[in-house]
């Protein structure tokens, strides 16, 4: 007897449709200027092509010369722990603390963060949700149970030693450590904007694009998503941000996602249009 009713991941099962994104200014996660307006094509979950690129049948969106840049990665999260308080968490039902991380996933990824890496918590069964398409979120390097190793959480010489790396030339990753509190989990993107206290915003915008990408890449073949991420290039995972002005500029537009992001994809498929 056959078993009828498993469960179908909605997005293993089908890919999203082409999308043409045209007349983009791109910060490709590296290149301290945008590029001329030109167009990028999404075939499935990558980047099919950066340049005069045009395709019958894609879904067309038109940029009006705002900014293409790589979805955010946020270094240091901790996606079961962030909208509960600390008592909640201990005394709540783990179906409701799943809940509640599952509506703070969909939070990051409104809030334009793409990937995170989470560094302590159950988070395994949200991470394999999300993947799945039955719940809504960034892409998920979870930990498991709270680590200390370098950089790590309990690692207390990255916040200290943060603000003289620039001038040593050290490459950091960066990561906001939000715990307990829905009202600090809407700053997330304020914290990156406030980096510019100790950076310019276009070294804020790499660590938080190419720079932790390549950190999560160090996962090598037990990275789950197979795909660079934090970079606007042929091949690439297609997670994109449009932003509606020119955050190498104007680093203050990512502290406001809700009105600066126009649009919103996650490996090819847009989450976020407000075009
Ligand atoms: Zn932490």
């Amino acid at each position: 007897m056959a078993i009828a009713g498993s469960a179908t991941a909605p997005e293993a099962a089908s890919s999203p449709p082409d999308t043409l994104i045209r007349n983009v200014r791109i910060f490709d996660g590296t290149n301290a200027s945008l590029t001329p307006p030109t167009n990028v094509l999404v075939t499935g979950d990558k980047i099919a092509a950066v340049g005069t690129a045009t395709a019958s049948g894609a879904t067309v969106i038109d940029g009006a010369g705002r900014t293409l840049m790589p979805g955010l990665i946020d270094a240091h999260t901790h996606i079961m722990f962030i909208s509960l308080p600390q008592v909640v968490l201990l005394t709540a039902d783990v179906g409701f603390v799943n809940l509640a991380a599952a509506k703070a996933a969909n939070d990051m990824l409104m809030r334009g963060f793409t990937s995170i890496r989470d560094l302590g918590g159950p988070s395994f069964g949200l991470k394999r949700a999300i993947d799945a398409g039955l719940a809504v979120g960034p892409r998920i390097w979870p930990s498991g149970a709270m680590i200390s190793q370098t950089g790590g959480h309990g690692d207390f010489r990255l916040p200290t030693d943060l603000p003289a790396a620039p001038e040593h030339g050290i490459r950091t990753a960066w990561g906001t450590d939000i715990l307990f509190s829905p009202a600090a989990a809407t700053e997330q993107g304020a914290m990156l904007a406030k980096m510019a206290k100790w950076y310019s915003p276009i070294e804020a915008l790499r660590m938080a694009t190419r720079d932790n990408a390549e950190l999560l890449a160090l996962s090598g073949a037990r990275s789950p998503y197979p795909g660079k991420l934090g970079v606007v290039e042929v091949g690439a995972l297609a997670d994109l941000l449009l932003v509606d002005g020119d955050p190498i500029a104007d680093l203050t537009l990512v502290a406001d996602p809700h009105k600066n992001l126009k649009l919103i994809m996650k490996g090819g498929r847009i989450y976020k249009n407000t075009l």
